[in-house]
């Protein structure tokens, strides 16, 4: 799934959380429950690079714009639910930028194995952001 609907998820969840604490670690939930859902990706690591890069910049834009748009005493657990959402998907950028994941093997491959993914699936994801987009707006400014 891609990294922006992963942070856009995290918003909605640490929403509904009390703290950052909560928020971060049910971000990381959100993650794999997310990567279980079938969605785009199955492509090899060449070919998800460019789209990988745009995604990144992307989820940081999404962050920004849903870190503003939430009133300022709750900021930070949004801030750390987006964050805790988007934490398993560092193995991307790792690997890129470094040549390895910096998680423990047993992380990754579970990571790997509860992916249920399909090249045919990219505008699935679009409608899923734009979704995510909506109920993150809504969800981090209700009372
Ligand atoms: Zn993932």
């Amino acid at each position: 799934m891609l990294v922006t609907n992963h942070v856009l998820s995290g918003a909605v969840v640490a929403a509904l959380c009390p703290g950052p604490v909560s928020a971060f670690t049910a971000g990381v939930v959100s993650h794999f429950l997310l990567d279980t859902v079938p969605h785009w990706g199955d492509v090899e690591f060449d070919e998800m690079v460019p789209i990988g890069v745009r995604d990144g910049l992307v989820g940081l834009a999404a962050m920004t714009l849903v870190h503003g748009a939430t009133p300022p005493g709750r900021r930070l657990r949004v801030l750390a639910g987006m964050s805790g959402a988007a934490f398993p998907d560092l193995d991307k950028p790792a690997l890129l930028f470094f040549g390895r994941s910096p998680f423990p093997r047993a992380w990754d491959d579970f990571h790997v194995s509860i992916q249920r993914e399909s090249r045919d699936r990219m505008t699935q994801e679009f409608l899923v952001g734009g979704a995510f987009l909506a109920a993150a707006l809504v969800a981090v400014r209700r009372r």
